[in-house]
């Protein structure tokens, strides 16, 4: 393996470790939201439309699951 070869490793290595860690911190983006969204459908007052809570978009369905 000569220095260039080791360069192009490198490069690619880190290219995946940098996409390892954007997908890392995208993950943790989108479970905060998902988390926050799921509070927010918690204190909710629901007003269904179509089968669906026009503030939170909660399904009228699981709605009712959540209040047996
Ligand atoms: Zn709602």
């Amino acid at each position: 393996m000569n220095g260039q070869q080791i360069r192009e490793r490198i490069d690619a290595n880190n290219k995946k470790i940098r996409t390892a860690l954007n997908k890392f911190v995208l993950t943790d983006e989108i479970n905060n939201l998902m988390r926050e969204n799921e509070e927010l459908r918690s204190i909710c007052q629901h007003d269904f439309e179509d089968g669906f809570c026009k503030y939170c978009d909660i399904p009228v369905d699981f709605a009712e699951g959540f209040n047996d």
